[in-house]
C-alpha cells in the first residue's frame, strides 16, 4: 500500500470531503509501514475496506417549530465497522453537520472503539439541526421525526448510539422514548441515558475523566503530575465541564474555558464553585460563556480560541480544527508541556506536526478521549446484565481502560530516540486488532 496513492483514489472517488480525507490521511501514513509488512492485508485489499464506510443512511427530517413553520433537515447514520463488535457511535445535532464531518468522525470511531479493548465496532450519526435557541418542544419534535428514520437501523445487537456535540441528556432521553415508542421493546440501543432508565453511573463524567486519567499516564512518562500546572480548556459542555472538574480535583488550575462565541481568562483559576456556575449556566440555562465573565470580572474574548494564552497543557474538548498551526507554536512558545484531546481531530496535521517536531506530549482524541465510549461500553455490559455498578467500579474500570490504552500507545508508538509518538501507536493498535477481525472473516 502507498498511503499518498489510496488517499488520492479516495479523493476522487469522494470529493468535498475534507475532514474525512484529513482524518484518513492521518492514519494511513502512520500505519503505512506496518501494512506493508502484512502482504496478506494488501491481496485482500485490507485498507479500502476499512476506509470506505459500511454502509450510509440518509433520510430527511421535517418538523414543525413553535410558530408553526415547518423545517426540514438532513439526518445522517454511518455505519463504518462491524469487525470487532455492533456498530456504536455518538449522534451530533450541529449546524455544521455534514457527511464529510460524520464520515470522519466514524472512521475515527473505528479505532478509538478498537482500543478500548471492548467488542465494539464503529459508527456515527447526526443532523444540521442545531438544539441551540430551541425550545424543549422543539428539540423534542425535531427528534421525534428523526427517529421516525433512525428507528429502523439501530438496536441493543446492531448499533448503538450515544450522545456528541449538542446530544446530551435530554436528547437521548427523547430519543429512548421514540425508540421505545416505535419498537415496543425497552432495550439497551442507546447509551448516555438517564440513571432512572438504565444509564451507567460516571457516564457524562468518562469522557473528561478518562482524558486527564490518559494525561496522568502521560505526564509520569516524564515524571511530572498535574499539580499547580495551568491548564487551557476550550469547549464548555459535557467534556469541557468533567475534564475541568477532574483537574480541579487533582490539583491542576484551570483558566480558560470557551463556547463558538469567545473564551474567558480567568487568571485566578476556575475554582469548583465558579465551575458549578457554568455546569448550571450551560446545563439549565443553556446560557452564554460570556456571562461567567460578567458574574467573575475577568476577560472575555468574543470570536477567538484560547491557544494565545499561557498554559502548562492544553485540553482541547469543543470541535474538530480547533488548533491551527499558528495555534500550535504559540502554545510550544508559551511553554506547554502537554496537549490531550477531549474533542475529536481538533489539532489541524500542520499543528499536529509542531508538537512532534517539538517532542511535547501530544495525545490524540482517539487515544485520550475514548473513556466515553469505553463507558458507553460498560453501560451496554450493565444493561444486558440487567444489574448497575456503583460509581467507584465504573470509575475503577475506566482508569484501568485509560492505562490500557495508553501501553498501547507506548508500545507500539515509541521511537528510536524514546519520544512517544502517541499518533503512531494508537493508530497501529487500533488498526492490529480490526485488521485480524476482517481478515478472519473473509472477504466482505
Ligand atoms: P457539547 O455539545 O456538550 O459541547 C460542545 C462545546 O464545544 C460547547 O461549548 C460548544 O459551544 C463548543 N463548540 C461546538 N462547536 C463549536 C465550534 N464549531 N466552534 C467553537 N466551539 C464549538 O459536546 P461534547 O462536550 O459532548 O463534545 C465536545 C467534543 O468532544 C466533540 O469534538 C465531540 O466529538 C468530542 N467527544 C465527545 C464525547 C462525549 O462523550 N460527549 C466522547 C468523545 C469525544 P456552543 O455551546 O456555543 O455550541
Amino acid at each position: 500500500m502507498i498511503a499518498s496513492k489510496v488517499l488520492d483514489e479516495l479523493k476522487r472517488r469522494f470529493p468535498n470531503e475534507p475532514e474525512y480525507h484529513q482524518a484518513v490521511q492521518e492514519v494511513l501514513i502512520s500505519i503505512e509501514e506496518v501494512y506493508n509488512q502484512h502482504p496478506e492485508f494488501e491481496k485482500e485489499n485490507l485498507i479500502e475496506r476499512l476506509c470506505i464506510p459500511d454502509r450510509i443512511h440518509q433520510f430527511r427530517v421535517t418538523w414543525v417549530d413553535d410558530q408553526g413553520k415547518t423545517h426540514t433537515n438532513m439526518g445522517y447514520r454511518i455505519q463504518h465497522n462491524n469487525a470487532i463488535g455492533p456498530y456504536k457511535g455518538g449522534i451530533r445535532f450541529h449546524a455544521s453537520v455534514n457527511l464529510s464531518i460524520l464520515k470522519f468522525l466514524a472512521f475515527e470511531q473505528t479505532f478509538k472503539n478498537s482500543l478500548t479493548t471492548l467488542p465494539m465496532g464503529g459508527a456515527k450519526g447526526g443532523s444540521d439541526f442545531s438544539p441551540r435557541g430551541k425550545s424543549n418542544g422543539e428539540v423534542m419534535r425535531f427528534i421525534q421525526s428523526f427517529m421516525l428514520e433512525l428507528w429502523k437501523f439501530v438496536g441493543p445487537d446492531t448499533d448503538i448510539p450515544a450522545g456528541d456535540i449538542g446530544v446530551g441528556g435530554r436528547e437521548v432521553g427523547y430519543m429512548v422514548g421514540m425508540q421505545k415508542k416505535l419498537t415496543h421493546e425497552f432495550t439497551g440501543t442507546f447509551t448516555g441515558k438517564g440513571r432512572e432508565f438504565g444509564g451507567s453511573l460516571i457516564r457524562p463524567e468518562a469522557t473528561g475523566y478518562g482524558n486527564i486519567y490518559f494525561l496522568q499516564e502521560m505526564l509520569k512518562t516524564q515524571g511530572a503530575d498535574l499539580k499547580d500546572k495551568v491548564c487551557l480548556i476550550s469547549g464548555s459542555g459535557n467534556v469541557a465541564q468533567y475534564t475541568a472538574e477532574k483537574v480541579i480535583e487533582l490539583g491542576g488550575k484551570v483558566v480558560t474555558m470557551s463556547d463558538s462565541d469567545g473564551y474567558i481568562y480567568d487568571p485566578a483559576g476556575i475554582s469548583r464553585e465558579k465551575l458549578d456556575f457554568i455546569m448550571e449556566l450551560k446545563n439549565l440555562y443553556r446560557g452564554r460563556i460570556r456571562e461567567y465573565a460578567e458574574e467573575f470580572g475577568c476577560k472575555y474574548v468574543e470570536g477567538a480560541r484560547p491557544w494565545s494564552e499561557k498554559g502548562d497543557i492544553a485540553l482541547p474538548s469543543a470541535t474538530q480544527n480547533e488548533i491551527n498551526e499558528d495555534d500550535a507554536k504559540k502554545l510550544v512558545a508559551n511553554g506547554v508541556i502537554a496537549i490531550s484531546e477531549g474533542a475529536n481531530m481538533p489539532s489541524t496535521p500542520e499543528a499536529i506536526k509542531i508538537f512532534h517536531d517539538n517532542k511535547v506530549l501530544y495525545a490524540p482524541g482517539k487515544a485520550s478521549n475514548a473513556g466515553g465510549v469505553s463507558v458507553s461500553g460498560l453501560e451496554m455490559t450493565q444493561n444486558a446484565m440487567k444489574l448497575s455498578w456503583t460509581s467507584a467500579e465504573v470509575d475503577e474500570k475506566l482508569k484501568s481502560i485509560m492505562q490500557n490504552i495508553h501501553e498501547a500507545c507506548v508500545k507500539y508508538g515509541t521511537e528510536s530516540d524514546g519520544y512517544i509518538n502517541y499518533v503512531k501507536g494508537a493508530n497501529i493498535a487500533g488498526f492490529m486488532k480490526i485488521a485480524k477481525a476482517m481478515m478472519s472473516q473473509g472477504i466482505l
